[in-house]
């Protein structure tokens, strides 16, 4: 399937309005990139998102897109608040799936003698793979309600990490107008014993080394220094956020056809952000939000315990404070300005990340003078990105960048590739220590599976929808 596409310039191509599109495509591309696209159907989705009613701008797409549920991952798209809609195939199944990056004081030759035992630590510590759970902590349903309303600021209350985390956390951990009343028992249920789980897959817990530092200023006020090991944590809402957007497409179908709305794709079902449909999905969807909040926060006291049993070492020694947790899967009220105007927009970004600029109010304090920190997992061989956002994103993509390097194999042909590897020991023998719940999520993740992450922000970088702080190289890699 071949789409129409105009090169802006080196790294935007158009996909010009027709049709029932109400406006054009963007989308962030190498021409090599663009060249493997253009056998994709994620350009397609680029172009029905645009069919949407009340979009803002163009129906954007990240050079890590690929084709996801209805809207493609690696997509962005703004819904005027008053015509617009809201789309749960616009966030995602993986509600609130998210990064988050802790530091530490700790130089790669301190932890490389322990590296092993880390990896062995963190492994028994955070529960992994399907229906893993930890022993000691069990929800009452009352608990799993207050969860849902306080997200990640209900987790330091309880005793899980410190109060000056959620200063560090997209929101503060806490999206507002959460409303349990809204989600299922079905999700309740779910959602009870996987709290604190990283799931599995693609979900990971990495401790890595910074390699290489890009800017100076900026790693600086992250807290970050070239040699030294840092934490990547990345999960979402688990089986809690996959129900609650189970049941709500059921809700957006019905709702979709009451409300006259056409779609190109059965897949794109949602509600106008003014119906009670609209308002109810967002109820709910913040519930799963503050649930991956939680989830995070959670895995973020166990790493700290891991840290401190493996190293010996005493929290003021280790310094692992929290530089920054964004979501890369959520709908969003926020306020932009577009063509001179200042906008309520709810803000989707599936596979795609917040980067707000320098100066923004909801940047922390911290930070304010270098932008907001922005996550970019790479792959389990390779590397990952520190980045920061610009008035550049700010401007073009209502304040968003990519969120990873993005597969380019599927799960099976990756399986395939991996066949006759012994993926772990060819890791390891390059230095990095896997632990996985399974052998066929090894291989399923092999770095192949993905494109290489350093091209991906490096369009990002030359678009100036992001700035390069560090690169990461993993040393020890916990897999669900
Ligand atoms: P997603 O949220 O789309 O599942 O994953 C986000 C990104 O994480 C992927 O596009 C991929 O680049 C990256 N990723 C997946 N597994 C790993 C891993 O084990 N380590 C690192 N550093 N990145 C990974
Ligand atoms: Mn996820
Ligand atoms: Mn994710």
């Amino acid at each position: 399937m071949s789409v129409k596409v105009e090169q802006i310039d080196a790294c935007r191509w158009r996909l010009p309005r027709e049709g029932a599109m109400r406006t054009d495509g963007l989308v962030f591309a190498s021409r090599q990139m663009m060249a493997f696209l253009q056998q994709e159907q994620a350009l397609e989705q680029v172009r029905n998102v645009a069919t949407l009613p009340g979009i803002v701008g163009p129906s954007i797409g990240m050079p890590d897109i690929h084709w996801g549920y209805g809207f493609p991952i690696g997509g962005v798209a703004a819904f005027d608040a008053d015509e617009g809609v809201v789309s749960p195939g616009g966030v995602g199944y993986d509600i609130n799936c998210g990064v988050r990056l802790l530091r530490t004081d700790l130089e790669v030759s301190e932890v490389r003698p322990h590296l092993k035992q880390l990896a062995d630590a963190l492994y028994r510590n955070v529960p992994s793979g399907v229906g893993s759970h930890r022993k000691d902590l069990k929800l009452s349903v009352e608990q799993e309600r207050k969860v849902l309303v306080r997200g990640a600021r209900w987790a330091v209350e309880q005793g899980f990490g410190r109060p000056e985390d959620l200063e560090h956390i997209e929101e503060q951990g806490t999206i507002a107008g959460a409303d349990p009343e809204l989600v299922s028992d079905r999700a309740l249920e779910r959602g009870r014993n996987q709290l604190g789980t990283l799931g599995s897959g693609n979900h990971f817990l990495e401790v890595d080394l910074v390699e290489e530092i890009g800017d100076e200023q900026a790693a600086a006020a992250l807290g970050l220094f070239s040699g030294q090991v840092v934490v990547t944590i990345h999960t979402g809402s688990r089986g809690f956020g996959y129900q609650v957007c189970d049941d709500y497409l059921r809700t957006m179908l019905h709702a979709a056809r009451k409300y006259g709305i056409e779609l190109p794709d059965r897949q794109l079902c949602c509600a106008p952000l003014s119906s009670p449909e609209g308002k109810q999905y967002l109820a709910a969807m913040a519930c799963a939000a503050n649930f991956a909040f939680t989830n995070r926060q959670l895995i973020t006291a166990w790493v700290r315990e891991s840290f401190e049993q493996v190293l010996g070492k005493g929290p003021a020694e280790l310094r692992m404070s929290l530089i920054y947790d964004v979501c890369h899967n959520i709908a969003k009220w926020e306020t932009h300005q577009f063509e001179g105007k200042k906008r309520r927009l709810c803000v989707h970004r599936k596979g795609a990340t917040r980067a707000f600029p320098p100066g923004h109010p909801d940047t922390p304090a911290a930070y304010r003078h270098v932008g907001q920190p922005v996550l970019i997992p790479g792959d389990m061989g390779r590397y990952s990105y520190v980045l920061v956002g610009t008035q550049g994103a700010f401007e073009e993509t209502f304040g968003s960048t990519c969120h990873g390097a993005g597969r380019v194999l599927s799960r099976h042909a990756a399986k395939k590739q991996a066949r006759g590897h012994n993926v772990e020991a060819e890791l390891a023998a390059q230095g990095i220590h896997i632990r996985a719940a399974s052998r066929a999520t090894v291989a399923e993740e092999i770095p192949e599976a993905y494109k290489d992450v350093m091209e991906v922000v490096g369009v990002v970088q030359q678009a100036g929808i992001g700035k390069i702080v560090a690169r990461l190289k993993p040393l020890a890699v916990i897999k669900g």
